[in-house]
């Protein structure tokens, strides 16, 4: 988020003064990735590369400094309306666009249940897309009280525990089988396996977590084994039917936030919350290179505060 200070030659609809917006990612909007629609592994101008979008605090240095120059600004840059403050858009640079592009990459179609596994500011980012996106049930999870209240305000239906429950077993409960769609927002192997294991057969995991180190597919977490509920005229298959197999070949997709979603999404009624997500820390010179951590956790804030 800045202020156009020059215009390179040839970009066309913003002027010096601007205030504008860019997204973590910055895609060049040309090559065959861009114009598939994966932004986060654009090609630089041709073909596809891995996370090849990625490039402020990757192959650019420098994003942190009082001017930045921004690569392909044409594909790069939104205009911030006037009536949105600083706070209100902040976060869609990187977080709110990586939370939503769960939802979007996971395709939530109008009426689907929808889990998202961990509630940091990403997981209820993901929360708000599945919302926007029209499912019907949200169930957020998550093992911190803060969090697990703000999901209700982001739009989820029912918060889960995780320290209080067996939450596959609920999810499956609470929609009949599996959900629709799993989003995982936190990068550990655990959740992966718990919101591969909470779809319904053909079901889609999202997942959004950076796993740190090696990931595992548990390949039995396509397969359930299932009993089905007596039924009172079909008393003998009911035994014939205990214990089959059934194959759940759901699709995994893999996702990381593209360039900065739209303002006019927070015309939906998520401005009030966004700068809830958000700390203000103090700045001190000579702390600085410590992390700052965003998070709705009081006490990891604590522990990264600057001030
Ligand atoms: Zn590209």
């Amino acid at each position: 988020m800045g202020v156009i200070e020059e215009l390179g030659l040839g970009v066309i609809g913003y002027k010096v003064g601007d205030r504008v917006l860019v997204g973590a990612i910055t895609p060049c909007g040309q090559c065959r990735a861009c114009l598939y629609g994966h932004l986060s592994q654009c090609g630089h101008g041709d073909g596809d590369e891995a996370l090849g979008g990625w490039r402020f605090g990757n192959t650019i240095d420098g994003a942190q400094a009082e001017y930045l120059l921004v690569p392909p600004a044409q594909a790069n840059l939104a205009k911030i309306p006037d009536e949105l403050t600083d706070e209100q858009v902040v976060l869609l640079s990187d977080i709110a666009s990586t939370g939503i592009s769960g939802a979007e990459a996971a395709r939530v179609r109008i009426g689907d249940t929808v889990v998202v596994f961990a509630q940091g500011p990403i997981g209820l980012c993901a929360t708000a897309g599945a919302k926007l996106m029209g499912a019907s049930l949200i169930i957020g999870v998550d093992g911190d009280e803060t969090r697990l209240a703000m999901a209700r305000r982001m739009g989820a239906d029912v918060v889960l525990d995780y320290r209080a429950l067996d939450v596959v077993a609920e999810v499956r409960r609470l929609t009949g089988g599996g959900a629709d769609v799993a989003i995982e927002a936190l990068g550990t192997q655990q959740t992966f396996e718990s919101a591969l294991r909470s779809l319904r057969p053909a079901g889609t995991l999202s997942s959004l977590g950076v796993y740190s180190g090696k990931l595992q597919t548990p390949y039995d977490a396509f397969f359930r084994r299932t009993r089905r509920s007596p039924q009172r005229h079909h008393a003998r298959s009911r035994w014939e039917r205990a214990d089959a197999t059934t194959a759940e070949p759901g699709s995994i997709r893999t996702f990381r936030s593209n360039s900065a979603h739209h303002p006019p999404l927070l015309a939906g009624g998520y401005s009030p919350c966004l700068p809830a997500l958000r700390r203000t820390f103090g700045w001190c010179p000579k702390d600085r290179d410590q992390t700052v951590a965003h998070g709705t956790d009081p006490a990891a804030a604590r522990e990264n505060s600057l001030a």
